[in-house]
Protein backbone atom coordinates (compact mmCIF):
# COMPACT_ATOMS: atom_id res chain seq x y z
CA UNK A 1 0.00 0.00 0.00
CA UNK A 2 2.73 2.18 0.58
CA UNK A 3 4.53 1.60 -2.38
CA UNK A 4 1.42 2.58 -4.25
CA UNK A 5 1.14 5.60 -2.58
CA UNK A 6 4.51 6.93 -3.00
CA UNK A 7 4.07 5.99 -7.27
CA UNK A 8 0.87 7.62 -7.22
CA UNK A 9 2.61 10.97 -5.92
CA UNK A 10 5.87 10.34 -7.31
CA UNK A 11 4.61 9.95 -10.45
CA UNK A 12 1.64 12.17 -10.79
CA UNK A 13 -1.33 9.88 -10.83
CA UNK A 14 -2.70 11.28 -7.77
CA UNK A 15 -2.20 13.82 -5.10
CA UNK A 16 -3.54 14.51 -1.46
CA UNK A 17 -6.18 16.93 -2.14
CA UNK A 18 -5.36 20.73 -1.06
CA UNK A 19 -1.86 19.34 -0.21
CA UNK A 20 0.34 23.29 -0.49
CA UNK A 21 -2.40 23.32 2.41
CA UNK A 22 -1.67 20.23 4.48
CA UNK A 23 -4.46 18.57 2.56
CA UNK A 24 -8.04 17.99 3.36
CA UNK A 25 -9.04 14.60 4.86
CA UNK A 26 -11.04 12.17 2.37
CA UNK A 27 -10.20 14.39 -0.31
CA UNK A 28 -8.04 13.87 -3.34
CA UNK A 29 -6.59 14.99 -6.66
CA UNK A 30 -5.92 13.10 -9.95
CA UNK A 31 -2.60 14.30 -11.60
CA UNK A 32 -1.76 14.11 -15.57
CA UNK A 33 -1.48 10.20 -15.69
CA UNK A 34 -4.15 9.72 -13.23
CA UNK A 35 -6.70 11.69 -15.12
CA UNK A 36 -5.58 9.47 -18.15
CA UNK A 37 -5.65 6.14 -15.96
CA UNK A 38 -9.41 7.13 -14.42
CA UNK A 39 -10.94 8.23 -18.30
CA UNK A 40 -9.61 5.23 -19.44
CA UNK A 41 -11.09 3.23 -16.98
CA UNK A 42 -14.87 5.13 -17.07
CA UNK A 43 -15.13 5.07 -21.33
CA UNK A 44 -14.46 1.20 -20.74
CA UNK A 45 -16.96 1.14 -18.43
CA UNK A 46 -19.49 3.43 -20.45
CA UNK A 47 -18.11 1.77 -23.62
CA UNK A 48 -19.16 -2.00 -22.06
CA UNK A 49 -22.47 -1.39 -20.34
CA UNK A 50 -24.09 1.32 -22.64
CA UNK A 51 -22.66 1.62 -26.21
CA UNK A 52 -22.71 -2.14 -26.57
CA UNK A 53 -25.92 -2.39 -24.79
CA UNK A 54 -28.90 -1.60 -26.96
CA UNK A 55 -31.17 -1.60 -23.98
CA UNK A 56 -29.48 0.64 -21.75
CA UNK A 57 -29.35 4.45 -22.46
CA UNK A 58 -26.99 7.17 -20.25
CA UNK A 59 -28.32 10.23 -18.20
CA UNK A 60 -26.09 12.94 -16.09
CA UNK A 61 -28.23 13.93 -13.02
CA UNK A 62 -27.44 17.59 -10.89
CA UNK A 63 -25.70 16.95 -7.90
CA UNK A 64 -27.53 19.16 -5.72
CA UNK A 65 -31.26 17.57 -5.90
CA UNK A 66 -34.43 18.62 -3.92
CA UNK A 67 -34.12 17.57 -0.17
CA UNK A 68 -37.56 15.82 -0.67
CA UNK A 69 -35.66 13.29 -3.08
CA UNK A 70 -33.43 11.76 0.35
CA UNK A 71 -36.65 12.00 2.70
CA UNK A 72 -37.99 9.56 0.10
CA UNK A 73 -34.90 7.39 -0.22
CA UNK A 74 -34.66 6.66 3.23
CA UNK A 75 -31.27 8.58 3.33
CA UNK A 76 -32.52 11.65 5.72
CA UNK A 77 -33.57 9.13 8.17
CA UNK A 78 -31.11 6.02 7.79
CA UNK A 79 -28.02 7.26 6.15
CA UNK A 80 -26.06 6.90 9.02
CA UNK A 81 -22.54 4.87 10.01
CA UNK A 82 -22.06 4.18 14.36
CA UNK A 83 -19.80 6.89 15.62
CA UNK A 84 -17.76 7.33 19.21
CA UNK A 85 -15.61 9.86 20.54
CA UNK A 86 -12.71 9.52 22.56
CA UNK A 87 -14.36 11.01 25.75
CA UNK A 88 -10.98 12.69 26.66
CA UNK A 89 -9.39 14.54 23.78
CA UNK A 90 -13.22 14.04 21.68
CA UNK A 91 -11.64 12.72 18.61
CA UNK A 92 -14.53 11.08 16.51
CA UNK A 93 -14.16 7.33 14.89
CA UNK A 94 -16.19 4.90 13.10
CA UNK A 95 -17.18 2.15 16.46
CA UNK A 96 -17.51 -0.95 13.66
CA UNK A 97 -14.12 0.09 11.97
CA UNK A 98 -12.33 0.44 15.69
CA UNK A 99 -14.05 -3.46 16.52
CA UNK A 100 -12.35 -4.70 13.42
CA UNK A 101 -8.92 -3.55 13.87
CA UNK A 102 -8.99 -5.76 17.03
CA UNK A 103 -10.42 -8.90 14.95
CA UNK A 104 -13.93 -8.05 15.76
CA UNK A 105 -17.38 -7.85 13.84
CA UNK A 106 -19.77 -5.20 14.24
CA UNK A 107 -21.99 -5.25 11.03
CA UNK A 108 -25.17 -4.61 10.95
CA UNK A 109 -25.46 -4.90 14.88
CA UNK A 110 -27.78 -2.12 16.76
CA UNK A 111 -25.87 1.04 18.28
CA UNK A 112 -26.58 -0.70 21.66
CA UNK A 113 -24.88 -3.98 20.59
CA UNK A 114 -21.98 -2.31 19.63
CA UNK A 115 -21.53 -0.71 22.77
CA UNK A 116 -21.87 -3.16 24.52
CA UNK A 117 -18.89 -5.09 22.67
CA UNK A 118 -16.59 -1.81 23.22
CA UNK A 119 -17.64 -2.12 27.02
CA UNK A 120 -16.75 -6.32 26.98
CA UNK A 121 -13.83 -6.16 24.94
CA UNK A 122 -12.65 -2.81 27.17
CA UNK A 123 -11.90 -0.90 23.87
CA UNK A 124 -10.14 2.40 23.84
CA UNK A 125 -9.41 5.01 21.28
CA UNK A 126 -6.44 5.17 19.35
CA UNK A 127 -5.04 7.13 22.26
CA UNK A 128 -5.81 4.94 24.78
CA UNK A 129 -8.50 7.11 26.13
CA UNK A 130 -12.43 5.34 27.25
CA UNK A 131 -15.06 5.96 24.22
CA UNK A 132 -18.58 7.59 25.00
CA UNK A 133 -21.47 4.89 23.78
CA UNK A 134 -22.36 4.32 19.63
CA UNK A 135 -24.93 6.91 17.96
CA UNK A 136 -25.75 7.25 14.38
CA UNK A 137 -23.93 10.22 12.34
CA UNK A 138 -25.77 10.66 9.22
CA UNK A 139 -22.90 10.95 6.40
CA UNK A 140 -24.95 13.43 3.85
CA UNK A 141 -23.23 16.30 3.56
CA UNK A 142 -25.30 19.87 3.88
CA UNK A 143 -25.55 22.65 1.92
CA UNK A 144 -28.12 25.65 1.67
CA UNK A 145 -29.76 26.35 -1.82
CA UNK A 146 -29.63 30.41 -2.61
CA UNK A 147 -29.16 33.14 -0.63
CA UNK A 148 -30.53 32.52 3.05
CA UNK A 149 -29.48 30.47 5.16
CA UNK A 150 -32.62 28.88 6.36
CA UNK A 151 -33.62 25.52 7.55
CA UNK A 152 -36.18 25.38 4.32
CA UNK A 153 -32.78 26.21 2.30
CA UNK A 154 -31.13 22.73 3.30
CA UNK A 155 -29.74 20.92 0.64
CA UNK A 156 -27.76 17.81 0.76
CA UNK A 157 -24.66 16.45 -2.01
CA UNK A 158 -25.88 13.32 -3.27
CA UNK A 159 -24.12 10.67 -1.06
CA UNK A 160 -25.02 7.94 -3.81
CA UNK A 161 -25.60 8.77 -7.63
CA UNK A 162 -28.51 5.87 -8.07
CA UNK A 163 -31.48 9.02 -6.94
CA UNK A 164 -30.33 11.09 -9.59
CA UNK A 165 -31.60 7.93 -12.10
CA UNK A 166 -34.55 7.10 -10.07
CA UNK A 167 -35.69 10.80 -10.66
CA UNK A 168 -35.37 10.72 -14.20
CA UNK A 169 -36.80 7.46 -14.47
CA UNK A 170 -40.25 8.73 -15.65
CA UNK A 171 -38.65 11.05 -18.09
CA UNK A 172 -36.82 8.32 -19.46
CA UNK A 173 -40.67 6.32 -20.50
CA UNK A 174 -42.10 9.05 -21.70
CA UNK A 175 -39.80 10.39 -24.38
CA UNK A 176 -38.21 7.09 -25.27
CA UNK A 177 -40.88 4.74 -24.16
CA UNK A 178 -38.41 1.65 -23.93
CA UNK A 179 -38.99 -2.20 -23.75
CA UNK A 180 -38.49 -3.81 -20.30
CA UNK A 181 -35.72 -4.41 -19.58
CA UNK A 182 -33.90 -1.39 -19.64
CA UNK A 183 -31.01 0.16 -17.93
CA UNK A 184 -30.12 3.74 -17.16
CA UNK A 185 -26.69 4.56 -16.17
CA UNK A 186 -24.58 7.26 -14.81
CA UNK A 187 -20.71 8.54 -13.72
CA UNK A 188 -20.53 10.93 -11.63
CA UNK A 189 -19.71 12.27 -8.28
CA UNK A 190 -20.49 11.20 -4.72
CA UNK A 191 -20.02 12.75 -1.08
CA UNK A 192 -19.84 11.30 1.96
CA UNK A 193 -18.72 12.40 5.33
CA UNK A 194 -17.30 9.53 6.12
CA UNK A 195 -16.48 9.20 9.80
CA UNK A 196 -12.79 8.08 9.07
CA UNK A 197 -11.82 8.23 5.69
CA UNK A 198 -8.72 5.65 5.27
CA UNK A 199 -7.00 3.37 3.06
CA UNK A 200 -5.77 6.50 0.50
CA UNK A 201 -8.61 6.40 -2.31
CA UNK A 202 -10.43 3.41 -1.02
CA UNK A 203 -13.29 5.14 1.42
CA UNK A 204 -13.07 9.04 0.44
CA UNK A 205 -15.20 11.82 1.43
CA UNK A 206 -15.43 12.51 -2.32
CA UNK A 207 -15.82 9.67 -5.05
CA UNK A 208 -16.95 8.84 -8.26
CA UNK A 209 -19.62 6.46 -8.93
CA UNK A 210 -20.67 4.27 -12.14
CA UNK A 211 -24.53 3.05 -11.39
CA UNK A 212 -27.10 1.58 -13.56
CA UNK A 213 -30.37 1.19 -12.55
CA UNK A 214 -31.57 -1.91 -14.57
CA UNK A 215 -35.72 -2.14 -14.82
CA UNK A 216 -37.05 -5.47 -14.71
CA UNK A 217 -40.69 -7.35 -14.70
CA UNK A 218 -40.97 -7.83 -10.63
CA UNK A 219 -41.17 -11.74 -11.66
CA UNK A 220 -37.85 -11.36 -13.57
CA UNK A 221 -35.52 -10.00 -11.20
CA UNK A 222 -33.52 -13.60 -10.70
CA UNK A 223 -32.59 -14.33 -13.61
CA UNK A 224 -31.66 -10.69 -14.18
CA UNK A 225 -29.63 -10.77 -11.17
CA UNK A 226 -27.71 -13.59 -12.72
CA UNK A 227 -27.71 -12.06 -15.85
CA UNK A 228 -25.89 -8.89 -14.52
CA UNK A 229 -23.31 -10.71 -12.46
CA UNK A 230 -21.98 -12.37 -15.21
CA UNK A 231 -21.35 -9.37 -16.97
CA UNK A 232 -19.97 -7.46 -13.81
CA UNK A 233 -17.38 -10.36 -14.17
CA UNK A 234 -16.70 -10.30 -17.75
CA UNK A 235 -16.55 -6.40 -17.54
CA UNK A 236 -13.32 -6.47 -14.36
CA UNK A 237 -11.73 -10.03 -15.82
CA UNK A 238 -12.03 -9.17 -19.58
CA UNK A 239 -12.50 -5.26 -20.29
CA UNK A 240 -10.31 -4.44 -17.32
CA UNK A 241 -8.19 -7.33 -16.97
CA UNK A 242 -7.92 -7.71 -13.26
CA UNK A 243 -6.76 -11.23 -12.10
CA UNK A 244 -10.05 -13.50 -11.46
CA UNK A 245 -8.48 -15.06 -8.46
CA UNK A 246 -8.55 -11.54 -6.56
CA UNK A 247 -12.32 -11.40 -7.28
CA UNK A 248 -14.66 -12.78 -5.04
CA UNK A 249 -18.61 -12.46 -4.62
CA UNK A 250 -19.73 -12.15 -1.07
CA UNK A 251 -23.78 -12.78 -0.24
CA UNK A 252 -24.64 -10.12 1.85
CA UNK A 253 -26.60 -11.37 5.03
CA UNK A 254 -30.52 -9.78 5.43
CA UNK A 255 -28.62 -7.78 8.42
CA UNK A 256 -25.71 -6.38 6.71
CA UNK A 257 -27.81 -5.01 3.78
CA UNK A 258 -28.83 -1.33 2.80
CA UNK A 259 -32.40 -0.47 4.27
CA UNK A 260 -33.63 -1.08 0.50
CA UNK A 261 -32.04 -4.41 -0.71
CA UNK A 262 -33.73 -7.57 -1.08
CA UNK A 263 -30.40 -9.48 -2.09
CA UNK A 264 -26.95 -7.80 -2.08
CA UNK A 265 -23.62 -9.38 -3.52
CA UNK A 266 -20.86 -7.98 -3.05
CA UNK A 267 -17.97 -7.81 -5.20
CA UNK A 268 -14.82 -8.14 -3.28
CA UNK A 269 -11.36 -7.98 -4.37
CA UNK A 270 -8.26 -8.65 -2.63
CA UNK A 271 -5.95 -5.47 -1.91
CA UNK A 272 -3.52 -4.76 -0.49
CA UNK A 273 -5.26 -3.72 3.17
CA UNK A 274 -7.17 -7.36 2.85
CA UNK A 275 -10.24 -8.55 1.05
CA UNK A 276 -12.56 -5.43 0.75
CA UNK A 277 -16.06 -4.46 -1.48
CA UNK A 278 -14.89 -3.55 -5.08
CA UNK A 279 -18.57 -2.80 -5.97
CA UNK A 280 -21.69 -4.41 -5.45
CA UNK A 281 -25.17 -5.33 -7.12
CA UNK A 282 -28.36 -5.07 -5.20
CA UNK A 283 -32.16 -6.11 -6.07
CA UNK A 284 -33.43 -2.82 -4.75
CA UNK A 285 -37.03 -4.05 -5.44
CA UNK A 286 -39.71 -1.22 -6.08
CA UNK A 287 -39.08 0.49 -3.00
CA UNK A 288 -37.96 3.73 -4.62
CA UNK A 289 -39.98 4.23 -7.86
CA UNK A 290 -42.54 3.49 -4.84
CA UNK A 291 -41.40 5.78 -2.97
CA UNK A 292 -41.14 8.50 -5.35
CA UNK A 293 -44.93 7.61 -6.14
CA UNK A 294 -45.92 7.81 -2.42
CA UNK A 295 -43.90 11.40 -1.72
CA UNK A 296 -44.11 12.86 -5.48
CA UNK A 297 -47.70 11.80 -5.84
CA UNK A 298 -47.00 11.01 -9.46
CA UNK A 299 -47.34 7.30 -10.67
CA UNK A 300 -44.31 5.64 -11.66
CA UNK A 301 -46.11 3.02 -13.67
CA UNK A 302 -44.72 0.99 -16.60
CA UNK A 303 -47.63 0.79 -19.30
CA UNK A 304 -46.86 -2.47 -21.09
CA UNK A 305 -47.14 -2.21 -24.89
CA UNK A 306 -49.23 -5.13 -25.10
CA UNK A 307 -51.68 -3.40 -22.82
CA UNK A 308 -51.63 -5.74 -20.13
CA UNK A 309 -52.08 -4.18 -16.45
CA UNK A 310 -49.56 -1.75 -15.97
CA UNK A 311 -47.15 -2.16 -12.91
CA UNK A 312 -44.52 -0.25 -10.57
CA UNK A 313 -40.78 -2.22 -12.09
CA UNK A 314 -38.34 -3.61 -10.01
CA UNK A 315 -35.15 -2.37 -10.24
CA UNK A 316 -30.95 -4.52 -9.68
CA UNK A 317 -28.56 -2.47 -9.18
CA UNK A 318 -24.93 -2.53 -10.75
CA UNK A 319 -22.84 -0.17 -8.36
CA UNK A 320 -19.44 0.39 -8.78
CA UNK A 321 -16.82 2.89 -7.47
CA UNK A 322 -13.98 4.31 -9.39
CA UNK A 323 -11.46 5.00 -7.01
CA UNK A 324 -11.86 1.46 -5.64
CA UNK A 325 -11.54 -0.23 -9.31
CA UNK A 326 -8.62 1.92 -9.72
CA UNK A 327 -6.89 0.56 -6.46
CA UNK A 328 -7.52 -2.62 -7.81
CA UNK A 329 -5.81 -1.94 -10.70
CA UNK A 330 -2.96 -0.07 -8.97
CA UNK A 331 -2.53 -2.86 -6.64
CA UNK A 332 -2.80 -5.91 -9.60
CA UNK A 333 -0.84 -4.77 -11.61
CA UNK A 334 2.02 -2.59 -9.74
CA UNK A 335 4.79 -5.54 -9.15
CA UNK A 336 8.86 -5.06 -8.81
CA UNK A 337 11.20 -7.85 -10.70
CA UNK A 338 14.23 -8.47 -11.54
CA UNK A 339 15.95 -7.31 -15.19
CA UNK A 340 19.26 -8.27 -15.64
CA UNK A 341 20.16 -8.24 -12.31
CA UNK A 342 18.92 -5.38 -10.97
CA UNK A 343 14.95 -4.82 -9.49
CA UNK A 344 12.99 -2.68 -11.15
CA UNK A 345 9.56 -1.12 -9.84
CA UNK A 346 6.61 -2.31 -12.92
CA UNK A 347 3.25 -0.80 -13.59
CA UNK A 348 2.14 -3.89 -16.18
CA UNK A 349 -1.07 -2.06 -16.80
CA UNK A 350 -3.05 -4.13 -19.76
CA UNK A 351 -2.47 -1.90 -22.67
CA UNK A 352 -6.32 -0.88 -23.11
CA UNK A 353 -5.81 1.12 -19.36
CA UNK A 354 -2.25 2.81 -19.78
CA UNK A 355 -2.39 6.01 -19.84
CA UNK A 356 0.85 6.35 -21.75
CA UNK A 357 1.12 3.85 -24.96
CA UNK A 358 4.47 4.75 -26.21
CA UNK A 359 7.43 7.08 -25.24
CA UNK A 360 9.68 8.00 -27.86
CA UNK A 361 13.40 9.14 -26.87
CA UNK A 362 16.96 9.61 -29.22
CA UNK A 363 19.27 7.66 -27.83
CA UNK A 364 21.66 10.66 -27.00
CA UNK A 365 19.79 14.06 -26.30
CA UNK A 366 22.92 16.39 -27.38
CA UNK A 367 23.12 14.68 -31.08
CA UNK A 368 20.90 17.21 -33.10
CA UNK A 369 20.78 14.41 -35.95
CA UNK A 370 19.35 12.00 -33.45
CA UNK A 371 17.10 14.49 -32.05
CA UNK A 372 15.61 15.97 -35.43
CA UNK A 373 14.41 12.28 -36.49
CA UNK A 374 13.01 11.05 -33.10
CA UNK A 375 10.67 14.31 -32.99
CA UNK A 376 9.62 13.26 -36.92
CA UNK A 377 8.86 10.09 -35.09
CA UNK A 378 6.63 11.67 -32.34
CA UNK A 379 4.89 13.81 -34.46
CA UNK A 380 3.87 11.26 -36.48
CA UNK A 381 3.07 8.53 -33.89
CA UNK A 382 1.23 11.76 -32.24
CA UNK A 383 -0.85 12.06 -35.35
CA UNK A 384 -1.67 8.21 -35.04
CA UNK A 385 -2.18 7.90 -31.55
CA UNK A 386 -3.07 11.55 -30.53
CA UNK A 387 -2.69 12.12 -26.85
CA UNK A 388 -0.71 8.69 -26.36
CA UNK A 389 2.09 9.27 -27.00
CA UNK A 390 5.26 11.28 -24.79
CA UNK A 391 7.49 13.04 -25.31
CA UNK A 392 11.00 11.87 -22.93
CA UNK A 393 14.40 12.60 -23.43
CA UNK A 394 15.09 13.37 -19.74
CA UNK A 395 18.62 11.39 -17.89
CA UNK A 396 20.09 8.52 -19.82
CA UNK A 397 18.19 5.99 -21.69
CA UNK A 398 18.53 3.62 -18.61
CA UNK A 399 16.74 6.01 -16.13
CA UNK A 400 13.95 6.57 -19.24
CA UNK A 401 13.10 3.13 -19.39
CA UNK A 402 12.64 2.83 -15.27
CA UNK A 403 10.21 5.75 -15.61
CA UNK A 404 8.56 4.27 -18.51
CA UNK A 405 8.04 1.22 -16.54
CA UNK A 406 6.79 2.27 -13.48
CA UNK A 407 3.89 4.66 -15.12
CA UNK A 408 3.10 1.97 -17.19
CA UNK A 409 4.11 2.42 -20.69
CA UNK A 410 3.91 -0.44 -22.57
CA UNK A 411 6.39 0.73 -25.34
CA UNK A 412 9.70 2.57 -25.12
CA UNK A 413 10.69 4.18 -29.22
CA UNK A 414 14.66 4.98 -29.33
CA UNK A 415 16.08 6.31 -31.95
CA UNK A 416 19.50 5.76 -32.62
CA UNK A 417 22.70 5.93 -35.74
CA UNK A 418 21.20 2.98 -37.65
CA UNK A 419 17.98 5.05 -37.85
CA UNK A 420 19.55 7.60 -39.79
CA UNK A 421 20.55 4.72 -42.02
CA UNK A 422 17.84 2.33 -41.90
CA UNK A 423 14.85 4.50 -40.93
CA UNK A 424 13.94 1.57 -38.33
CA UNK A 425 14.05 2.15 -34.52
CA UNK A 426 14.14 0.41 -31.47
CA UNK A 427 10.73 -0.51 -29.57
CA UNK A 428 10.94 -2.10 -26.35
CA UNK A 429 8.66 -3.76 -24.45
CA UNK A 430 7.76 -3.05 -21.21
CA UNK A 431 6.96 -6.54 -19.89
CA UNK A 432 9.70 -8.86 -21.81
CA UNK A 433 12.14 -5.97 -21.99
CA UNK A 434 13.01 -7.39 -25.24
CA UNK A 435 14.18 -5.23 -28.47
CA UNK A 436 13.15 -5.13 -31.70
CA UNK A 437 13.79 -3.28 -34.88
CA UNK A 438 10.55 -1.71 -36.03
CA UNK A 439 10.43 0.32 -40.11
CA UNK A 440 9.29 3.53 -38.95
CA UNK A 441 6.74 3.32 -41.69
CA UNK A 442 4.93 0.00 -39.68
CA UNK A 443 5.46 1.62 -36.57
CA UNK A 444 2.07 3.49 -36.06
CA UNK A 445 0.45 0.51 -37.30
CA UNK A 446 2.38 -2.15 -35.29
CA UNK A 447 2.07 0.10 -31.74
CA UNK A 448 -1.99 0.55 -32.70
P1 LIG B 1 -18.64 0.48 2.48
O1 LIG B 1 -19.44 -0.58 3.18
O2 LIG B 1 -17.26 0.05 2.11
O3 LIG B 1 -18.70 1.82 3.15
P2 LIG B 1 -20.97 0.79 0.92
O4 LIG B 1 -21.52 -0.60 0.99
O5 LIG B 1 -21.53 1.85 1.78
O6 LIG B 1 -19.39 0.74 1.08
P3 LIG B 1 -22.34 1.41 -1.47
O7 LIG B 1 -23.29 2.32 -0.80
O8 LIG B 1 -22.80 0.07 -1.90
O9 LIG B 1 -21.03 1.27 -0.59
O10 LIG B 1 -21.69 2.21 -2.68
C1 LIG B 1 -21.43 1.62 -3.93
C2 LIG B 1 -19.96 1.69 -4.28
O11 LIG B 1 -19.47 3.03 -4.14
C3 LIG B 1 -19.07 0.88 -3.37
O12 LIG B 1 -19.03 -0.46 -3.77
C4 LIG B 1 -17.73 1.55 -3.57
O13 LIG B 1 -17.12 1.10 -4.77
C5 LIG B 1 -18.10 2.99 -3.75
N1 LIG B 1 -17.93 3.72 -2.48
C6 LIG B 1 -18.80 3.81 -1.46
N2 LIG B 1 -18.33 4.58 -0.48
C7 LIG B 1 -17.10 4.99 -0.89
C8 LIG B 1 -16.11 5.84 -0.31
N3 LIG B 1 -16.28 6.42 0.87
N4 LIG B 1 -14.97 6.06 -1.01
C9 LIG B 1 -14.79 5.50 -2.23
N5 LIG B 1 -15.69 4.70 -2.80
C10 LIG B 1 -16.84 4.44 -2.17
Amino acid sequence: MEDIISLCKRRGFIFQGSAVYDGLAGTWDWGPLGVELKRRVMDLWWNFWVDKRPEVYGVDAAIIMNPKVWQASGHVATFADPLVEDTVNHRRYRADHLLKDKGIEAEGLTNEEITKLIREHDIKSPDGNPLSDVRSFNMMFKTTVGPVDTAEAVAYLRPETAQGIFTNYRNVVDTLYPNLPFGLAQQGKAFRNEISPRDFIFRSREFEQMEIEYFVRPEEWDKEFTMLLGLIHEFLEQVIGLPADKIHEYEVPENDRAHYSKRTIDIEFDYPIGREELMGLAYRTDFDLQNIQRVAKKSMEYRPKDGSAPFVPHVIEPSFGVERLIMAILSAFYQTDEVGGSKRNVLRLPHQLAPVMATVSPLLKNKPELVKKAQEVYAMLNDAMPGRVNWDDSGNIGKRYRKADEIGVPHCVVIDFDSLENDDVTVRDRDTTEQQRVKISELAEKLK
